[in-house]
């Protein structure tokens, strides 16, 4: 089909049939020949221009035919795989300091609409950060070599804040100039998607198989091959694992980065251990091991029982990060042994057992309670969960916490500004930063139009991104579309998580046809964007939040959080009525209880204020901007971790 909507045939190539053209030139003279010659070569010339065109026309309004090819069969994925199937985006150009992306012109904008298809959202492709931009940073004298070993990486291996924050401050310290690489498995949906991907060996991994039988414990050991690949994502190095057998294994497979049918502690146990044992067979002995959360746990146990006990690395210090205590990594002994190593070595009260578990037939391991013990350094990622984990919210891990607490303590996260920056963010019809908001009352048209929402720039528009789980207080996010909406304002949710079913069936019932209202339950990464872009608010009523990204990243782009008081979120956003926080620290809408009227309390605060103080309020949207959320600081505080538990000063540091 022709972007025009007719057929790619192009009538005037059927016109030109050789052989009528022929007989044509046999019935005239030679000045006739002559002419018709030349006519000839006129009709060709054109016609070769119509087919360029029409070539050029093709290819911008679709993606080569090859990758079309590729069946979409998971809905919540598609939005992602479509960009991956659209050609690559051009490298940006250099835009000067303070210049906008795109400035805001209402002209130039190809204004969306409702039932677009491939959606709006997805027409540019995705963007990963392709700066490693050293301007503020300062260059370090001792770089430190730091290998990340996690389950998620943004922009492209990502399911909620781990990969973000994993991206991001690797990022910040390699623009320090340290030696960073993330390891992390190959999962089969991250195909396609790594830049300049090169598979580097294959190597044996010890595992092992544990039966019990009659009181009698069997245990068979064996390799099993792991394939290293080497690459980059978002101009970060990586290290990328897999089973060696794609067709012999189904680890990792799947289109998802959770979720696979496989069972997925045995599967992260095993990418543990090859990750340790890549470490080795490479030849890297890095200053630091940084683990995250359970699936990476196994990493400081077998690094201190099994590699540095038998001088296998002697390097490295192990740090563990918590992004989220819910999930601890429950584990069976016989489970464990996918490591090579029994679980019963780890399975005693000092070191992994869950407590939890004492005097059940039989008792299970923590992983997670496991990599406390064991790393060097454990953070959280802010010190109010921390404080709160230390206050009992962490159940039997706050007793590990406690007796270790010397060396635990909550690190803030960041926000990676290349990736979230409301100036030169390519997701965005338009980009505004302060001093110059109207790109950003211009993505609120866009997104409204896109939706088929009432366009109005006057309602406000409280938007609300999020997994969608019981910890992100699915009941009061439930209460907040309708309390909006009477209140004369608009709601989006993007979200998705094992709780979605219920919003799946508002939006499909009660919301179905509503302007005001539209509940969009997938994930889309650039969708993401515009809606951060385009709110006046951002909802995060969660019941606990351990940092909390989505008010970070709203600030970002202009839009004030309404949140509860809970972990990460009490750190980050002090409430515009508060009497004890200066000024300038204010920077949103704060409740604490988790009932509708406290939810209501700030939400209606919020309304009310967008309507009746606008100066105020577009006052209050360029100081959240303002906010330095960025990496930088918190890097910095990794790295003071870093060197404090390997010993690795700096030339001028003398503490
Ligand atoms: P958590 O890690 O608990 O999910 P965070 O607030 O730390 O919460 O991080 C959430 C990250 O995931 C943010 O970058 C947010 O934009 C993103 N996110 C959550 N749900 C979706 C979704 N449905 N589509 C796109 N991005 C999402």
């Amino acid at each position: 089909m022709r972007a025009d909507g007719g057929d790619d045939t192009n009538p005037a190539v059927e016109e030109a049939d050789p052989v009528a053209e022929r007989a044509g030139i046999e019935s005239g003279g030679l000045t006739d020949l002559m002419a018709q010659l030349s006519a000839l070569q006129n009709e060709n010339s054109k016609l070769q221009e119509d087919i360029e065109t029409t070539k050029s026309i093709i290819a911008s309004v679709k993606p080569p035919p090859e990758e079309t090819a590729e069946e979409e069969t998971d809905p919540a994925m598609a939005g992602i795989e479509a960009f991956f199937n659209q050609p690559q985006q051009k490298p940006r150009e250099p835009i000067g300091p303070g210049e906008l992306l795109s400035p805001p012109n209402e002209a130039a904008i190809k204004w969306p609409e409702p039932n677009e298809n491939p959606p709006f959202w997805e027409r540019p492709p995705i963007r990963m950060p392709e700066n490693l931009d050293p301007k503020t940073c300062e260059i370090t004298t001792k770089p430190l070599h730091v290998v990340h070993v996690t389950a998620e990486m943004a922009p492209v291996a990502k399911v909620g804040g781990l990969g973000d924050v994993v991206t991001g401050l690797a990022r910040a310290h390699l623009c320090q100039g340290h030696n960073v690489e993330v390891c992390i498995p190959y999962y089969s949906s991250l195909e396609g998607k790594v830049e300049d991907v090169k598979h580097v060996m294959d190597f044996d991994v010890p595992k092992g198989e544990q039966w019990e039988w009659d009181g009698e414990k069997e245990i068979r050991m064996s390799d099993f091959q792991w394939s290293m690949y080497s690459g980059k994502i978002g101009s970060c190095p990586i290290i990328a694992l897999r089973p060696a057998f794609r067709e012999g294994s189904n680890l990792f497979v799947g289109q998802r980065i959770y979720g696979g049918s496989y069972n997925e502690t045995e599967a992260y146990l095993s990418f543990c251990r090859a990750s340790l044992e890549c470490l080795r067979v490479t030849g890297r002995d890095p200053n630091v091991l940084h683990v995250h959360e359970w699936q990476c746990s196994a990493v400081a146990m077998l690094y201190w029982d099994v590699y540095h006990a038998q001088g296998l690395l002697n390097n490295a210090k192990v740090m563990l990060t918590i992004h989220n205590m819910d999930n601890t990594g429950e584990c069976r002994e016989e489970e464990f042994m996918a490591t090579g190593v029994p679980g019963s070595e780890f399975n005693t009260l000092e070191k992994a057992m869950d407590e939890r578990t004492i005097g059940h037939n039989p008792e299970r391991l923590c992983l997670m309670k496991g990599a406390i013990v064991y790393s060097n350094y454990v953070t959280t990622v802010s010190p109010t969960y921390a404080r709160e984990a230390l206050n009992g919210s962490a159940g039997f891990l706050g007793k590990t916490l406690t007796k270790e607490r010397t060396k635990f303590s909550g690190v803030i996260n960041g926000v990676d500004t290349e990736i979230w920056d409301a100036r030169l963010d390519n997701f965005l019809p338009a980009n505004f930063k302060p001093g110059t908001m109207e790109g950003k009352a211009l993505c609120k048209k866009y997104l409204q139009m896109g939706l088929g929402m009432n366009v109005d720039p006057h309602k406000p528009l409280v938007v609300c991104v999020s997994r969608l789980v019981p910890q992100k207080g699915i009941n009061l996010i439930e209460h907040a579309i309708p309390r909006t909406k009477e209140k004369g304002g608009q709601f989006v949710l993007l979200g998705s998580g094992h709780s979605d079913p219920p919003f799946q069936r508002l939006a499909e019932s009660v919301y179905k046809n509503d302007k005001d209202v539209k509940l969009l339950i997938f994930y889309s990464d650039a969708l993401s964007h515009l809606l951060y872009a385009a709110a006046d608010c951002v909802l995060v009523p969660s019941m606990f939040e351990p940092c909390g990204l989505t008010q970070m990243i709203a600030m970002c782009y202009g839009a004030l959080p309404i949140v509860r008081k809970t972990g990460g979120l009490a750190d980050t956003v002090h409430d515009v009525d508060d009497p004890s926080m200066s000024d300038s620290k204010k920077n949103g809408f704060v409740f604490e209880g988790a009932d509708n009227n406290s939810l209501e309390g700030a939400l209606d605060r919020a309304i009310r204020y967008y309507h009746e103080r606008k100066p105020w309020w577009k006052g209050m949207q360029e100081q959240v901007m303002d906010i330095d959320n960025s990496w930088e600081r918190a890097g910095e505080e990794y790295v003071q971790l870093y060197r404090m538990v390997t010993g690795i000063r700096e030339d001028n540091d003398h503490y």
